[in-house]
């Protein structure tokens, strides 16, 4: 393990280029000509020991740009493979360089990458940029999901580098500082699987579990019990996607984290109008990581990982199969479970049956035949938005709302109760497509008003008493013709 430190900052270390050299690839950042820092996270900086260096804003911007190295920093890119849209293909970080480890003040390790740093023996035919309005966009949403209380990356800065990005048009280029338990992906694995000699597939798989799972590594079959692990935290990611009408967008295995963060903030938004094939993705032509579709694809993707960690669950291919099989046949069952306790919660009914299935289907063809806006619908449910739309008039919704409170009553559960526990399952606030796109028009001009509103307010989404009308956050006509884009 290589570190070092100075006076008042914090340690940078790396644990992760002690694994085989064929992992990754020690690379320097390509120097901009005039970093200036956009955005900083003070809460984030100060977690991990930077406070002090937001007082030279200079420093601040060379070093966040990756412009000026420090002695002894050796960043470096990471290597892995992924199945995209389906397909597998050999990739690797093309526009990302890892800074190195540093822990927080509770003592746990996170990694810091560069994101649009430039380009790296991956890059395949890209520049290794990124636009200022790519960054921005993970910036906030990053941010509104850790707000949320979603396991998350999260973002400490964004520096523009003035200098321009070739896209459709010419944007200002940005680097993201991106923070996350480790950068280690389902994709990670695949490439071990696929790539490597199995003794290198062990040492990442050794290095992964003492990393994020160290438990496995006493159980009887610790590559199994791997598996396991990563499936719950999917589990619960996903649901908790599902809960605030999150669509990830793009969710190849090089973009699902082994420790079960949310990562890699391309083309996701939160949905307004509830529609269960709802697709904002403009390369996602198929659909296939619409909203409902996000439960198959994470037992998809999760079937990738079980294949690459086959070797290692037994040296008998047949048994090795078998063992995966009854191991990811539980996955159905653990998905099942937790999405029906979470719409249960939603509609303040803890403990959901199966057999009340029906309840939550009758209202989510309802929003789906209405075009409900799917955050205000839950909080016109518990009283706290009185709405103007005229579908809260409407005879189905006014029976579901009569059936749901005498299955409330049948099962003796007190009002109080319930509205308790829809508020802490249903957001008040989510950052709006609209709101989010006018904060990153301004932020393409170098203002960050917008932006900063906007993250102050996704600290505290499941406060009530905020002040103003929620039906002014949703923009008229729904999303029909929002459209989000990839690798920007
Ligand atoms: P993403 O869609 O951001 O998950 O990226 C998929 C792959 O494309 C990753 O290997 C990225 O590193 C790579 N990539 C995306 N944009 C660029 C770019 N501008 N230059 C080089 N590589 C890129
Ligand atoms: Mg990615």
């Amino acid at each position: 393990m290589s570190s070092f430190s100075f006076p008042s900052y914090p340690t940078i270390e790396s644990t992760y280029t002690s694994l085989p050299d064929s992992f990754f690839q020690y690379t320097k950042p390509t120097p901009v000509s005039s970093p200036k820092v956009l955005f900083w996270n003070d809460e984030l900086a100060y977690d991990f020991h930077f406070s002090e260096w937001a007082k030279d804003k200079d420093a601040l911007a060379q070093f966040f740009s990756g412009s000026t190295l420090r002695e002894g920093l050796n960043p470096f890119a990471q290597a892995y493979a992924g199945h995209q849209f389906g397909h597998f293909t050999m990739l690797g970080d093309g526009r990302a360089i890892l800074i190195g480890e540093i822990l927080n003040r509770s003592g746990e390790r996170f990694d810091f990458q560069w994101k649009g740093s430039g380009r790296t023996r991956y890059s395949r035919n890209g520049d290794g940029r990124a636009t200022v309005s790519a960054m921005a966009r993970e910036y906030i949403m990053s941010e509104a999901t850790f707000g949320l209380q979603i396991p998350t990356t999260r973002s400490l800065a964004v520096v523009t580098t003035g200098e321009p990005v070739l896209r459709e048009e010419i944007q200002t280029g940005a680097v993201l500082t991106r923070v996350a338990k480790s950068h280690i992906r389902v994709g990670t694995f695949e490439y071990a699987y696929q790539a490597l000699p199995l003794n290198e597939l062990e040492v990442l798989f050794r290095y992964t579990a003492e990393r994020h799972a160290p438990d496995v590594l006493k159980q009887n079959n610790p590559a199994l019990n791997f598996l396991e692990f990563v499936m719950k935290r999917q589990v619960d990611l996903v649901t908790n996607w599902m809960r605030v009408g999150f669509i990830h967008g793009v969710m190849n295995t090089d973009n699902m984290s082994i420790s079960g963060e949310t990562i890699d903030y391309g083309p996701c938004a939160f949905m307004n109008g509830f529609s269960a094939k709802r697709v904002f993705s403009s390369i996602d032509v198929n659909g296939r990581y619409a909203y409902t579709n996000q439960v198959g694809i994470a037992q998809w993707n999760l079937g990738c990982l079980a294949n690459s960690l086959l070797p290692l669950i037994d040296p008998n291919k047949e048994k090795a199969i078998e063992l995966a099989k009854a191991k990811m046949s539980e996955l159905e069952t653990w998905f099942q479970e937790s999405y029906i306790r979470m719409l249960g919660e939603k509609i303040g009914i803890p403990h959901l049956t199966e057999k009340d299935l029906p309840l939550l289907q009758n209202l989510y063809q309802w929003m789906q035949d209405s075009e409900a806006d799917f955050t205000n619908t839950f909080l016109v449910l518990e009283g706290v938005h009185s709405p103007k739309d005229s579908i809260y008039n409407d005879v189905r919704w006014k029976d579901w709302m009569k059936t749901w409170q005498e299955e409330k009553t049948k099962k003796g559960i007190r009002d109080e109760d319930a509205i308790a526990l829809m508020q802490k399952t249903n957001p008040s606030l989510i950052p709006r497509n609209h709101l989010v796109e006018s904060a990153l028009t301004n932020a393409s001009q170098g203002l960050t008003s917008i932006a900063e509103q906007l993250i102050t307010r996704s600290k505290s989404p499941y406060q009530r008493d905020i002040g103003y009308d929620y039906t002014t956050e949703v923009p008229m006509g729904g999303d029909h013709n929002y459209q989000t884009f990839c690798g920007t």
